[in-house]
C-alpha cells in the first residue's frame, strides 16, 4: 500500500460507481457522464447507455 498506484486503485472502487472507465484507454481514464451516453475525453469513444434507445 506504499505506491500511489495502489492507493488510486483503492479509491477507484468508489469512483467506478459514478464514472465508467474507458474500455479503450483503461488505465484510470474515465468517461464523461451524459444524459444518455458516456464519452471519453481522451480518445473520443462514446458508449450509449443500455436500456433506452433513441426513438
Ligand atoms: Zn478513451
Amino acid at each position: 500500500m506504499s505506491s500511489t498506484h495502489k492507493k488510486y486503485k483503492t479509491e477507484g472502487d468508489k469512483i467506478v460507481r459514478l464514472k465508467k472507465e474507458c474500455e479503450r484507454c483503461g488505465n484510470a481514464v474515465y468517461m464523461a457522464e451524459h444524459k444518455d451516453r458516456q464519452t471519453c475525453g481522451k480518445c473520443g469513444f462514446t458508449q450509449y447507455k443500455r436500456g433506452r434507445k433513441a426513438s
